[in-house]
């Protein structure tokens, strides 16, 4: 079982090296992997969505970034701008409809088409047990976390489709493999995640999109901060970064992984389950 351990902090801005830097260690690609496609990654102003901005970009894919707060956007914007990187944003409160037509919108008017969707947001209530939970409960955790990334990928399908490379990655938790009682209805919301990566792959299969799914384990972030005193890893003695997470979606969308679609991948430094 994961349980308290010492943990070792790594520090919360470790660089993600890119898929390209990583690459070019060996002599294959000193080029970007992603240059000139385009990715969307919904809340992505901080934690593991602003790491796996970073990380695309880094990769050379133009990037935009979104969150609910035009000064969350603003700062990330201008913090990956001043790294050198090809960024743009714009507010998107996921579970608002105008707010994804927005979006879709500011991806056409500034790109004309995107190539890697990332559906990152969520909402984490910590809401106790599954049976108490309220209707408002349940149906604000299922909007914001299963409903809204569907949604959002069907208002950006037809700006999708007819392009090189597509690839789409649903971010889930361990906690649709290993519930937290404390987590409820959340635990429900990322297990439907890992079904909706696989019902996805095989929709747009035919339209040579992949689908796979990100399952983080406890990271570092303002969002697990009730998490972490009693979850962290016991194989490894540390806490998982933001950056941790974000090599892997890099890859996922990347040629490398041209084969792998429906899959999902744990980044935990261990987990329990079978
Ligand atoms: P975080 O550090 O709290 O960052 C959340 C980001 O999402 C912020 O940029 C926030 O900006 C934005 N956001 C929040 N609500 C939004 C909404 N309704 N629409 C659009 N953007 C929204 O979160 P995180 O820990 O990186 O978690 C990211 C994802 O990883 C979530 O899907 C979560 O379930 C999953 N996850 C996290 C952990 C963990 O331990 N951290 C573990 C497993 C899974 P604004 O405030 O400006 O909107």
């Amino acid at each position: 079982m994961l349980q308290a351990v010492s943990v070792v902090h790594r520090g919360l801005f470790h660089s993600c090296a890119g898929l390209s830097v990583r690459m070019s260690s060996t002599g294959i690609n000193p080029k970007g992997l992603l240059a000139n496609r385009v990715a969307v990654v919904t809340g992505s102003t901080e934690g593991i969505g602003f790491a796996i901005a970073r990380c695309l970009a880094q990769d050379k894919a133009h990037v935009v970034v979104s969150s609910r707060k035009q000064q969350n956007v603003d700062l990330a914007v201008a913090t990956l701008q001043g790294e050198g990187l090809s960024v743009t944003g714009t507010v998107c409160h996921v579970g608002k409809a105008e707010d994804r037509e927005w979006l879709v919108a500011k991806v056409l008017e500034h790109h004309g088409g995107l190539d890697f969707l990332v559906c990152n947001a969520a909402v984490n209530i910590l809401v106790g047990g599954t049976l108490k939970a309220s209707e408002e409960v349940w149906d604000k955790i299922l909007n914001m976390n299963v409903k809204s990334p569907a949604l959002l990928l069907s208002q950006l399908l037809p700006h999708i489709e007819n392009r090189g490379m597509r690839a789409v990655i649903l971010v889930s938790s361990i906690a649709a493999y290993v519930p937290q009682a404390k987590l409820g209805v959340y635990n429900i919301s990322k297990t439907a995640m890992l079904g909706l990566t696989r019902m996805l792959s095989l929709e747009l299969a035919p339209k040579d999109i992949r689908v796979n799914c990100l399952v983080p384990g406890v990271i570092e972030t303002r969002f697990s901060q009730s998490e972490i005193p009693d979850m962290c890893s016991v194989l490894l003695h540390m806490l998982g970064q933001p950056e941790d997470c974000a090599g892997i979606v890099s890859f996922l969308c990347s040629p490398d992984a041209s084969y792998i679609t429906g899959e999902s991948f744990v980044v935990t430094g261990f987990s329990p389950r079978l």
